[in-house]
């Protein structure tokens, strides 16, 4: 394992500290990740184990049933509104970030772009990465 992710809110009311590394980087291009998000994509580290996951502070939360028809709870800042992490009712183990919520957001390196079928001409992601018009075909 590399070092701990650790990052949170901009007010610095809610903070996260994970000891793992990312599963997968992704940048989504969903309406909802825009809606959301306020610009074109979301971009997100998630992780496999919940367990390697503390967290300090009151994040206040909402559910969206996702294109999959799997509820996602998003957790935000209820003080400064930034959106900080993402869990999934299906997966309880899984822990997602926004990839600027890091304290070090260089850290970030997506490898894939998800609902590129949704995105916009002027939202510009990384040519080079592979694009899915929705989700990847789950292995
Ligand atoms: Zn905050
Ligand atoms: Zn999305």
């Amino acid at each position: 394992m590399s070092k701990a992710y650790a990052g949170g809110c901009a007010c610095g009311a809610i903070r996260y500290d994970v000891a793992d590394d990312p599963m997968v980087a992704t940048d989504c291009q969903c309406q909802d990740c825009q809606r959301m998000s306020g610009t074109g994509h979301g971009s997100y580290l998630t992780f496999p184990r919940r367990s390697a996951v503390t967290l300090t502070g009151k994040a206040a939360h909402w559910d969206i049933v996702g294109d999959s028809g799997n509820v996602k709870t998003r957790a935000f800042c209820p003080t400064c509104g930034s959106p900080v992490y993402m869990t999934f009712a299906a997966m309880p183990d899984l822990f997602t970030v926004h990839a600027a919520s890091l304290d070090d957001p260089g850290r970030y390196q997506p490898q894939m772009v998800l609902y590129g079928v949704r995105g916009h001409a002027w939202d510009h992601v990384d040519p080079a990465l592979p694009k899915f018009d929705r989700m990847p075909p789950m292995p």
